[in-house]
């Protein structure tokens, strides 16, 4: 029988994907793609149509099969499913770097530039301009020794940030803390509880049984009132695959960050970069160290007055010096005697199933789209649904999973993948296939599964991350959707979308009490709305102090000293932290944004996309959050263009002038206070 990864089923038959048929099916289809590669480099008269569009076709074919493959290991990993991954990364990351150096390929775009130029579009100039800085940022133009080294470089950092990851995900699941007396149980919510007897039941072990997940983790220093619980969880969480902790030593990921510095260091010093920080800016809307580290210590200045007295009010309502773990725990509380609203209390209200159907009206009434659920399609886990969009007139223009439950082997957080991308080429039409995937509280015997306000937001940000990757009108794979956007304003769809889960009319619409199918009454929205403003300054601080420690890690790496990954902890925490941290917190060893996903040197990238979202949301509020003309500018200027334009062009085309900081610092309550003057 055929293997299933092969196929080009418009759909991966998830059903019957095995591990034993991920290594041969990648071994095969890399074999298949270096033939055509061989053949079209060998092409006498490149063409666009002969070289560019194959190639596009290529990639197209390539990354649909092994888009499930990576997929079911972040979210149902074995030990099976990981030996066949990890067995196909090398193969990958030669087969990747080896048609970027391709010579003969790079000289073939060069070309086609030349000779088509004056004739093409703009946006397939625009692929064959991409093309090209990519292989220079391949290392084509090196000498065989240096390339093949780059070569290497590349795939040892492949297999570094996959151990790294399994190291994260071993930690997290090699934990979890057994309670016997309900008391230490106060504070904490009826559905968890509830599946903390339940797991203990199901080893027969008297009491309750936690673990480390992300929602349990969440739960417990927001609303334990034990402070020995809080404690061990926020021990246990932050000393993950580390040499601190209840773990430690054991999954200690400590060496392998040493690794990955060095390397990414290697790599850009073979491309003539000073450090990896620049040659990730060669990609990026932000030019230059210098420009993101005064837009980080912009930010900083404007926020941190308003951060201290945050923090200095806390401790003052607490009554008592804040540790690490008290902070989120008096923070709750405080908002809730402030506001009277908490995060649990507002759960009953947004069942998941009304928060969907909320969510997609706004698309909806955005876009003239229509979102439909389709039943029978094959998944990896009977919890996931599957969606289609299409237009008013009811043409198909993509679909999506949705997996938005935490469970045991799925990597935490959440995320939208590209699962199958747009293409409109000789070969033929394909529309884009998005995962969506979260980690909220799996739903309980007899009611679903209910979000928490924070929950929501993080639904209607992987949702823009989603429309950006099915609304793109694109033709070309490597520009389509987010590939080929600029990094640093990928987040721009999904933290815009984030508005809507504030606005009134949209509230109303999302929530529906679970027992009595009210929606959020007005007064709940009103203190909920409130709540926004609500530590912004702290959480700017501590967005901050990730983004600095990450770009000055990268920027200011010295082959001499190594990566001084805590020592460049500290001094940023220095400047820019507010809320103490214990010494032994080693946070950075489950930092996979940068360690093992693809924010390196690039976490800033939130707060430059979020100055972007802010600034384009504002230009709604002028109008309406839901005029249709409005919408459709943003839809024309950004959300459909993916990669085939700049993406400051593509700004100053919606808004009619660069972005500002503005927007953001008022939204988040900190221009208000007359701190900033500019
Ligand atoms: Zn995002």
């Amino acid at each position: 029988m055929q293997n299933p990864l092969l196929g080009q089923e418009t759909l991966p038959p998830f059903t019957r994907i095995r591990p034993e048929h991920v290594e041969p099916g990648v071994r095969e289809l890399l074999a298949r793609g270096r033939t055509r590669i061989e053949a079209i480099a060998a092409l006498e008269k490149p063409t666009f149509a002969t070289v560019v569009e194959p190639l596009e076709e290529l990639q197209h074919q390539v990354s649909r099969s092994w888009s499930p493959v990576s997929h079911l290991n972040a979210v149902v990993n074995s030990d099976a499913l990981r030996v066949g991954y990890n067995a196909c990364l090398p193969l990958m990351s030669a087969y990747q770097t080896d048609l970027a150096q391709s010579e003969p390929l790079y000289h073939a775009y060069r070309t086609i530039a030349e000779q088509e130029g004056a004739t093409l579009g703009p946006v397939q100039k625009q692929v064959i301009e991409h093309a090209l800085r990519d292989f220079k940022l391949a290392g084509v133009g090196l000498d065989i020794a240096r390339k093949e080294r780059f070569k290497t470089v590349m795939l040892e950092l492949t297999q570094l940030q996959a151990k790294f990851e399994e190291n994260v995900l071993d930690a997290t699941n090699g934990w979890t803390y057994r309670i016997t007396d309900a008391a230490e149980l106060r504070g904490l919510n009826e559905m968890l509880v509830d599946q903390a007897r339940r797991r203990a039941h199901d080893e027969r072990i008297e009491g309750w049984i936690l673990t480390l997940d992300q929602p349990t983790y969440v739960a417990v220093v927001t609303d334990a009132e034990s402070e020995s619980l809080r404690r061990a969880f926020y021990e246990a969480w932050s000393t993950r695959a580390s040499d601190q902790g209840p773990n430690a030593g054991r999954w200690d990921n400590s060496a392998v960050m040493e690794d990955i510095l060095r390397k990414r260091y290697e790599a850009a010093q073979l491309l003539g970069f000073r450090s990896y920080a620049e040659f990730a800016l060669s990609t990026r809307m932000a030019h230059s160290v210098e420009e993101v580290m005064q837009f980080l210590h912009e930010l900083a200045q404007s926020a941190r007055g308003a951060a201290q007295r945050e923090f200095d009010e806390l401790a003052a309502f607490a009554g008592r010096k804040l540790s690490a773990w008290d902070v989120g725990f008096y923070a709750e509380r405080l908002q809730r005697s402030r506001y009277c609203v908490s995060q649990e209390e507002l759960r009953p209200y947004f069942p998941l199933p009304r928060v969907l159907a909320g969510l997609f009206e706004v698309a909806e009434r955005l876009f003239g789209v229509r979102i439909r659920e389709r039943q029978g399609v094959p998944v990896w886990h009977p919890d996931v649904r599957f969606f289609d969009i299409e237009s008013a007139e009811g043409q198909a223009i993509g679909s999506f999973y949705l997996d938005a439950y935490a469970r045991p082997n799925k990597r935490s957080g959440a995320w939208m993948d590209e699962c199958v991308g747009r293409k409109r080429l000789s070969s033929g039409l394909a529309q884009p296939v998005a995962y969506l995937v979260c980690n909220f509280l799996a739903p309980g015997e007899n009611r679903p599964a209910l979000l928490t306000h924070d929950d929501v937001l993080t639904l209607f940000h992987e949702f823009g991350h989603g429309l950006h990757h099915l609304l793109t009108r694109v033709d070309y794979p490597s520009i389509a959707g987010i590939n080929g956007v600029a990094w640093d304003a990928v987040e721009l769809p999904s933290q815009f979308l984030e508005n809507y889960a504030w606005d009134r009319e949209v509230l109303r619409r999302i929530s529906s009490h679970v027992q009595t199918g009210a929606p959020l009454p007005e007064e709940m929205q009103s203190r909920l709305v409130a709540t926004r403003s609500f530590h912004a300054g702290l959480q700017m601080m501590r967005q901050l102090e990730f983004a600095l420690f990450d770009f000055r890690m990268h920027a200011e790496y010295d082959p001499q000293r190594g990566g001084r990954v805590l020592e460049m902890l500290n001094e940023v925490r220095k400047e820019v932290a507010v809320v103490p941290v214990p010494e032994w917190n080693r946070f950075p060893n489950s930092f996979g944004h940068i360690f093992s996903g693809g924010y390196a040197a690039g976490y800033y990238s939130y707060k430059w996309a979020e100055v972007l979202a802010a600034d384009a949301f504002a230009a709604f509020e002028e109008t309406g959050v839901f005029n249709r003309g409005t919408a459709q500018r943003f839809l024309d200027s950004i959300l459909s263009r993916g990669g085939s334009r700049d993406a400051l062009e593509a700004f100053i085309e919606f808004r009619g002038r660069r972005p500002e900081v503005k927007a953001l610092l008022r939204q988040h309550g900190i221009l208000a206070t007359g701190e900033l003057a500019a």
